[in-house]
């Protein structure tokens, strides 16, 4: 027999992270977007949805500081999208103008100005045939430290839960079904994670997650009855929850995502095609400008970057290094994203490794500071963090024995053992200058000189390079502590 009540289907994006084009297993928008277009077909009652973490990730976003994806989601017929923690990646007043760009609302509950009103609008409500669904969406808090501090100056992300609780109880009486729109991750986290949220708020009916890139084939359904969906990343798989709501009431609701190959006879939509050739077809002659060329492939892979040196943060370290004329050169690994192979080396290359548009700032920092600066950088080592430092100038061993803060020894500068008292001038980028990544130790300093941007210092220090190889020589290393 058929189900009783009324069908609606939310289909469900997060973590696409600009992936605008395909390229398997990423659909792209256009494939998402004739999804969408055969789920209105099937079912009128359908809303599209987005977790967050759109509008950073590829150069199609980065080179217009997120302008360009505005655009294709306007054109998607998304119904609402909750701003994650890249979302601020171009500052929390640029991400502002942005959302009165799209033609849906962006929403988030707990992303405020310091001790005032929201940023946005906590939730949405949205009718459809009859059933109203309240949409509460919240930010990941780890977005306070995860991007630059500049990016989110003057606003605080409150708690999550407390949040979520006091949208779902006014909204209780006043809709049918709740819906949790949520970039806010199901990894441990010193804020409350998706498991957290769920277990402590009474009442959500439907919790869509993104941020930790979770694929959920089928969803989970937790104890208390709320419906947790996540559809990975990178446009890989379209989300679908269907639920059919009687007399205010769900009564029946399920998960389940769409691949590329379930999707294989699905039109892409044309205007979004388009739109996305366009854009790809601006930007090419920026992106595809061939700047260097390399006989060595460099490393960057996250894994590599964020645990140990690698010859592609050495080489950042250096050009740092060399552009400031400093003693020595910090970077955080976590600030590189992708390797290079050897050959032709291209603009859009380089942006895709050095996305964040930083610069190179100098400080002139005490000796003791710069010994606090790599135990902070290694404080997770064997684990990789995104503060693991890419040094030039200077070389150090890591006891990884020894406790956190007290594991980094034979601190050389120049080849001669630190001095904690001497002060010593130091390039890095403006994220880590200002505390990005925890390195605290820098806020007290203040800014001694400014060189550029990171990624135009790395093709100068590309094109110098020319043939030569690269590779790590030991400035980081394991040993135990004497
Ligand atoms: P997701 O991409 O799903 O949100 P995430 O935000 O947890 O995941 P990661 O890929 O772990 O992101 O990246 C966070 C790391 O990126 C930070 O720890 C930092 O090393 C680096 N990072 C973030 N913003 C900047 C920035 N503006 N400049 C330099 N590095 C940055
Ligand atoms: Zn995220």
């Amino acid at each position: 027999p058929e189900q009783k009540g009324t069908h609606i289907t939310i289909l469900h994006t997060n973590d696409t992270h600009a992936r605008a084009v395909e390229e398997s297993p990423n659909m792209g928008y256009a494939k998402v977007a004739g999804i969408a277009d055969k789920y209105r077909k099937d079912n009128p009652n359908t809303l599209l949805l987005d977790g967050g973490d759109a509008i950073h990730g590829t150069t199609f976003a980065t080179l217009v500081n997120g302008e360009s994806i505005v655009k294709v989601m306007n054109e998607m017929g998304y119904d609402a999208i909750v701003p994650g923690n890249h979302e601020f990646n171009y500052g929390w007043e640029h991400l502002v103008k942005l959302s009165k760009d799209l033609n849906f609302p962006m929403i988030s509950a707990n992303v405020k100005k310091k001790n005032s009103t929201g940023l946005f609008d906590p939730y949405i409500i949205k009718e459809v045939d009859g059933v109203k669904l309240g949409i509460i969406a919240l930010t990941t808090p780890e977005t306070a430290y995860k991007t630059n501090p500049k990016n989110v100056e003057g606003i605080e992300f409150t708690d999550p839960s407390d949040e979520m609780q006091k949208y779902v109880d006014e909204l209780r009486n006043k809709v049918d079904v709740i819906v949790a729109l949520a970039h806010i991750g199901q990894d441990d986290s010193d804020t409350d994670n998706t498991f957290d949220v769920v277990e402590e708020v009474d009442g959500i009916d439907v919790y869509i997650d993104g941020h930790s890139h979770t694929t959920l084939e089928d969803g989970i359904l937790a104890d208390n009855g709320t419906l947790i969906a996540s559809a990975g990343e990178y446009t890989k798989y379209v989300g679908v929850v269907d639920l059919w709501v009687d007399g205010g009431d769900v009564v029946k609701k399920k998960a389940s995502l769409i691949d590329e190959k379930e999707a294989a006879g699905i039109a892409p939509n044309e205007k979004v095609a388009a739109l996305v050739g366009s854009i790809t077809k601006e930007q090419a002659p920026i992106l595809d400008e061939v700047v260097a060329n390399i006989a060595t492939d460099l490393e960057g892979a996250r894994e590599k970057v964020r645990t140990g040196e690698t010859n592609l943060g050495d080489l950042i370290a250096d050009a740092l290094r060399d552009v400031s004329g400093a003693d020595v050169a910090l970077t955080n690994g976590g600030g590189i994203r992708a390797s290079i192979d050897k050959g032709d080396v291209t603009k859009g290359e380089v942006i895709t490794v050095l996305p964040f548009g930083n610069q190179i700032v100098t400080l002139n920092v005490k000796g003791e500071d710069l010994i606090a600066a790599l135990e902070n950088g290694v404080k997770s080592y064997p684990e990789a963090s995104g503060g693991f430092p890419q040094i030039s100038g200077f070389t150090f061993k890591i006891d990884p024995s020894k406790e956190a803060g007290n594991r980094v020894h034979s601190v050389m500068v120049g080849g001669k053992a630190i001095d904690p008292e001497a002060t010593y001038s130091l390039a890095t980028n403006d994220f880590t200058s200002i505390g990005g990544d925890e390195y605290d130790m820098f806020k007290k300093y203040s800014q001694a000189g400014l060189y550029g941007s990171l990624d135009e210092a790395l093709i100068t220090h590309l094109q110098k390079l020319g043939k030569g190889t690269v590779t790590t020589d030991g400035r980081i290393s394991e040993g135990t502590a004497p």
